[in-house]
């Protein structure tokens, strides 16, 4: 077996402990005689799963007791949606686009009423994140939406935009158990597992008690209301079971660690070795600007597409997969997520640098 590092912006690196727990578990979990895969999802077996992923995700993002916690399928993608069913009673959002992601949650809210986008980084190809401070927000709008970490772009708010009022929805995807936050901030925190939290198949949905209502838009269908799975605590029909187990074993992973606070240490450690190569480099440059930057997707260009196309070439043989950038942008993109190793940072700037000498 040879494992290799990858950089994958998602699905992405999952822990080998989280892997090999599962792998020892595949044919039979506890003694129950069967796969996880196999079981009802009404069995205790899975209940306990199920509870006990939700309880160890609590005590890891200190959920206040007044907000629901919500495994669905659909992936992120679909929460683009389910937002707006579910929240947007005057049929009006507040929209801040800071990069691909926010930009397509946008796109598709306009399905369902008038949304405002109230700041945007397109001047400078969302390269950073303008000022939240003081924003205009729409009298009328049912909620301001926020995509915290933009995957593809690399940038991250860090400084919560001042809603004066409104309820505060954001996309968490990218950024999900990486560094403490505090739920009490937001209205609805969602996001796609597959980038830091375990396999594609699952959306986590954070949502406070008085957000989850009847009163839904009219067409809103039984598997999008969010009062459908909160009322049934996630199952209402058959949950991507599997999927679930193996979020619930990233979350003992994450708690043994030592939570949130020590991940984000670790996190840090490791964008700051990137960075600070980039920082010193004549070859490599970072694209965002520095207040901005993620510590989770780290997007870096040579200034010519040739050589960012030779590099790539040359990391996927070393044993560094996934550098490439997203299509849209280009470059290359590293993507540090929770379970990414100091080593692999450690082994991609290593290479970076032989590759500058060579260059
Ligand atoms: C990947 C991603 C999504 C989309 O997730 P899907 O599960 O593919 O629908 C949404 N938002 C962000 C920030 C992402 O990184």
């Amino acid at each position: 077996m040879s494992r290799v590092f990858n950089f994958s912006a998602g699905p992405a690196v999952l822990p080998e402990e989280v892997l090999r727990t599962a792998q020892a578990e595949l044919l039979e979990y506890g003694t129950s005689g069967m796969s996880v895969m196999e079981m009802s999802h009404r069995s205790k077996d899975f209940e306990d799963i199920l509870f006990t992923a939700e309880a160890d995700l609590r005590k890891l993002m200190n959920i206040p007791e007044n907000y629901r916690v919500l495994f669905l399928q659909g992936g992120g993608y679909s929460q683009f949606a389910m937002i707006p069913m579910n929240l947007m009673r005057n049929r009006a959002a507040d929209y801040i686009v800071t990069g691909q992601w926010s930009k397509k949650a946008a796109s598709e809210a306009k399905i369902f009423g008038t949304v405002n986008v109230i700041a945007d980084s397109a001047d400078k190809n969302y390269s950073y994140v303008p000022d939240l401070s003081d924003l205009k927000i729409t009298p009328e709008a049912d909620y301001v939406y926020i995509c915290q970490n933009e995957t593809v772009h690399g940038t991250t708010i860090k400084a919560l935009p001042n809603t004066k009022g409104k309820t505060l929805v954001a996309d968490i995807s990218s950024m999900f158990l990486s560094e403490p936050l505090d739920v009490s901030k937001y209205g609805v925190i969602m996001g796609g597992v597959q980038k830091n939290v375990g396999p594609a198949g699952v959306a986590i949905v954070i949502i406070r008690d008085d957000l989850i209502r009847d009163d839904v838009l009219p067409f809103t269908p039984t598997m999008m209301k969010y009062k459908t799975h909160a009322d049934n605590k996630s199952l209402f029909n058959t949950p991507p079971c599997w999927n679930i187990y193996i979020c619930g074993l990233v979350f003992k992973w994450l708690i043994k660690l030592g939570g949130t606070e020590a991940m984000r240490e670790i996190n840090e450690a490791k964008a700051k070795i990137l960075y600070d190569y980039l920082d010193g480099s004549k070859l490599f440059h970072g694209t965002v600007e520095k207040k901005d930057r993620s510590m989770m997707n780290v997007p870096f260009i040579t200034g010519s597409k040739e050589l960012d196309a030779e590099f790539c070439a040359a990391a996927e043989k070393a044993g560094l997969r996934n550098v490439k950038g997203h299509r849209s942008v280009g470059g290359m993109r590293a993507s540090l997520y929770n379970a990414m190793p100091i080593e692999g940072v450690k082994a991609l700037v290593e290479f970076m640098a032989e590759f500058e000498r060579a260059h």
